[in-house]
């Protein structure tokens, strides 16, 4: 049990959202030393994700001054006394958090964690209490709310990294790059010649289209709205595009597959659209949601609707996977990433939200 009085703070400064829609203002906040099951990360660059804007889009008075970010990576400054994977120094990537204990934590299945939403949204540890709170705000979004220059993590959303590669490329494989990735690897396990098509081609959607590739996926379609998009999804693996501003998905799908396709990655959040992808499959055809719906009330026979969350990954063992196929040139993520300063972030915010940045990440300090 941690007492006030044996509680350091760690001066740092921090993008805090007080209002909806932003800007972010970057401050002077005040962060608790880690508690015994707690690392102290230096933030050395943050990605950019849509629930992060998404959230900043739908803020209420009631949420109150949170900071937000989880697509950290950085490199451990200090450990709690039970810590014993990471040590002082250490390269880590931040991903998701969940509890460790409960029935789907402990069977490996951490996605699915009784307290997934407290311990990710809830802006704040399980017991209740929050780290910034000498500074009236909140944190521990996704459990390390890395807007800032020093985050609180846990070893259960730490992965170590290897110092030969650049933490600021690493960023965004918590989160986005996981959740595609791992939508096609590890909630479907698309096999070699299934058909996939993939509705919207940001970031998310660029990993799924990657690892399509990597598992021998064909045809690969991807759809949307964004020319410039369409044509990264081609040079990263996209066998066929759709703009769907100007043609039918529906009837160009049936002209491509002639009977309807395997599996549809849903990740537009656009309502219009889960019909159709449910309408396109084949007969025993899947769809994964992955903007959070589970999909309509009726499902023709043998379709399946999936919702996932983080492409069921287990960052720990997942992500050092990317990282290989990275290496290995067949999962160049790289090229979705523009940087910017720290000081930038508005700016990052409305790129990505116009389509002309896929991924932004932050610089926020020297490695
Ligand atoms: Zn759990
Ligand atoms: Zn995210």
């Amino acid at each position: 049990m941690v007492r006030p009085s044996d509680t350091h703070v760690n001066k740092i400064r921090a993008a805090v959202l007080r209002k909806r829609g932003g800007p972010l203002k970057i401050e002077s906040l005040e962060l608790e030393s880690p508690r015994d099951d707690e690392v102290l990360v230096r933030i050395v660059a943050s990605g950019i994700c849509h629930t992060d804007i998404s959230f900043c889009d739908g803020w209420e008075k009631t949420d109150g001054p949170v900071v937000l970010g989880h697509e950290g990576a950085g490199i451990v400054e200090q450990i709690g006394k039970m810590v014993r994977n990471v040590k002082r120094g250490d390269h880590v990537v931040l991903s998701y958090q969940s509890c460790g204990h409960c029935r789907q934590c402990r069977r490996g299945h951490p996605t699915d964690c009784d307290h997934f939403y407290a311990m990710n949204f809830g802006f704040a540890r399980l017991d209740g209490s929050n780290a910034l709170q000498q500074s009236g705000v909140r944190g521990h979004f996704f459990g390390q709310s890395s807007f800032a220059t020093y985050a609180l993590a846990t070893e259960r959303n730490l992965v170590k990294v290897s110092k030969k590669l650049p933490l600021e490329v690493l960023a965004p494989l918590g989160c986005g790059l996981q959740t595609g990735a791992g939508t096609v690897m590890n909630s479907l396990k698309v096999s070699k010649g299934a058909s996939i098509a993939i509705f919207g081609t940001g970031a998310v959607g660029l990993a799924a289209v990657m690892a399509a590739r990597v598992v021998g996926a064909d045809p690969i379609i991807g759809v949307d709205i964004i020319p410039m998009r369409l044509k990264l999804a081609l040079e990263l693996g996209a066998t066929h595009t759709i703009n769907s501003r100007h043609d039918d998905i529906a009837s160009r799908i049936t002209d491509i597959t002639g009977r309807g396709v395997d599996y549809v990655l849903e990740i537009t959040g656009n309502s219009k659209m889960y019909r159709l992808a449910i309408d396109i499959l084949n007969p025993q055809g899947t769809v994964a949601f992955l903007t959070g719906i589970s999909g309509p009330d009726s499902l023709p026979e043998g379709r399946k609707a999936l919702s996932i969350i983080q492409g069921d990954a287990v960052p720990q063992r997942f992500i050092p996977k990317l990282i290989t196929l990275y290496r290995a040139g067949q999962f160049p993520f790289d090229r979705l990433v523009n940087f910017y300063d720290f000081n930038k972030i508005n700016q990052a915010v409305a790129d990505a939200k116009r389509g002309t940045t896929i991924k932004p990440v932050l610089r926020i300090s020297e490695t």
